[in-house]
C-alpha cells in the first residue's frame, strides 16, 4: 500500500474539506489525515451536517440540550486537532436519507469552498448508518460534476475494521490504496480529539481507552474514489 504523503504533497490546491454527518465522525475517521494535511500546508475545513442530536448521551447534561453538549464537545475536539475552520449545521440527525434541503446546501458549500481534496465516507457508510451513506452519495454526485477535485474515502483494515465496519455493508467498503502512519504525537491528538466527544462513550464502542489507542491504533486508511466507476451501495436496517 502506498503512503499518503506523496499523494498529499502532489495536490496543488492545498485546501481540504472534511465532510461528515455527525460530530465525532471527523475525529474517529479522519483525525490523523486532518493533522497530516495541515503539516503539508493544507487549509482544512471540517463540515458536520448535523448536531448529532439523536445521539445517546452518557453524561449528565445538567439541563443542557443534546445539541449544546455535542457542539461544545465538537469545539473541544477541533481545538485538540488545531482546526480553526469548522462548521456545524443543524440538519436532522438520522433523517438525511429522507430529506433534501441539506443536499443543495452541501453542493453550494463544496462549490464555494473550492477544495483540492474532499475526505468523507465511501458508500458503505463504514458503520452502515443511513446518514453516512446519504452524505457519501451527495458528495460523490457533486464532485462528479466538478473537475480537479480529489476524493478520499475512509477505509479500514485489520483489527480496526473488525471494530468499526458493519459486516452487512463491508462488501461495499473500498479496499484502501493509501495508508497514513501516525506518529505517536499525531495518534495522541487524534484519540484525545475522539474522546473529547465524551457524551458518546466511545471507549465502549472502540473497546479501548484513548491512551491504549494512541499506541495501538496509529494508522488510517483511504481509498481514492474513481468518479467514472459505477458505485454500489445498500441501505440496511439501522437502529439510530
Ligand atoms: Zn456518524
Amino acid at each position: 500500500m502506498k503512503s499518503i504523503d506523496p499523494y498529499l504533497d502532489k495536490i496543488a490546491n492545498k485546501k481540504m474539506l472534511v465532510v461528515f454527518p455527525h460530530p465525532d465522525d471527523e475525529s474517529v475517521m479522519a483525525g490523523g489525515i486532518i493533522q497530516r494535511a495541515m503539516a503539508w500546508g493544507f487549509e482544512v475545513t471540517v463540515l458536520t451536517l448535523t448536531e448529532g442530536n439523536r445521539g445517546k448521551i452518557f453524561v449528565n447534561g445538567r439541563g443542557r440540550s443534546v445539541s449544546e453538549i455535542r457542539r461544545q464537545e465538537m469545539a473541544e475536539a477541533m481545538s485538540r486537532l488545531a482546526v480553526m475552520d469548522w462548521v456545524m449545521w443543524k440538519f436532522d440527525d438520522g433523517k438525511l436519507r429522507r430529506t433534501k434541503k441539506w443536499q443543495e446546501r452541501l453542493a453550494t458549500f463544496i462549490k464555494d469552498t473550492q477544495p483540492g481534496v474532499v475526505v468523507t465516507y465511501d458508500l458503505s457508510g463504514v458503520t452502515s448508518h443511513p446518514d453516512h451513506i446519504s452524505a457519501s452519495l451527495v458528495v460523490l454526485r457533486v464532485l462528479r460534476k466538478m473537475t480537479g477535485v480529489n476524493l478520499l474515502w475512509v477505509s479500514f483494515e485489520g483489527r480496526m475494521k473488525e471494530k468499526i465496519v458493519d459486516k452487512r455493508t463491508a462488501k461495499y467498503l473500498h479496499k484502501p490504496t493509501l495508508e497514513l502512519n501516525m506518529t505517536i504525537f499525531e495518534a495522541r491528538r487524534k484519540w484525545r480529539a475522539v474522546f473529547a466527544h465524551r457524551s458518546q462513550a466511545l471507549g465502549g464502542f472502540l473497546r479501548s481507552s484513548w491512551w491504549l489507542l494512541m499506541f495501538f491504533a496509529r494508522k488510517e486508511w483511504y481509498s481514492e474514489a474513481k468518479f467514472k466507476a459505477k458505485q454500489r451501495y445498500k441501505f440496511v436496517p439501522f437502529r439510530i
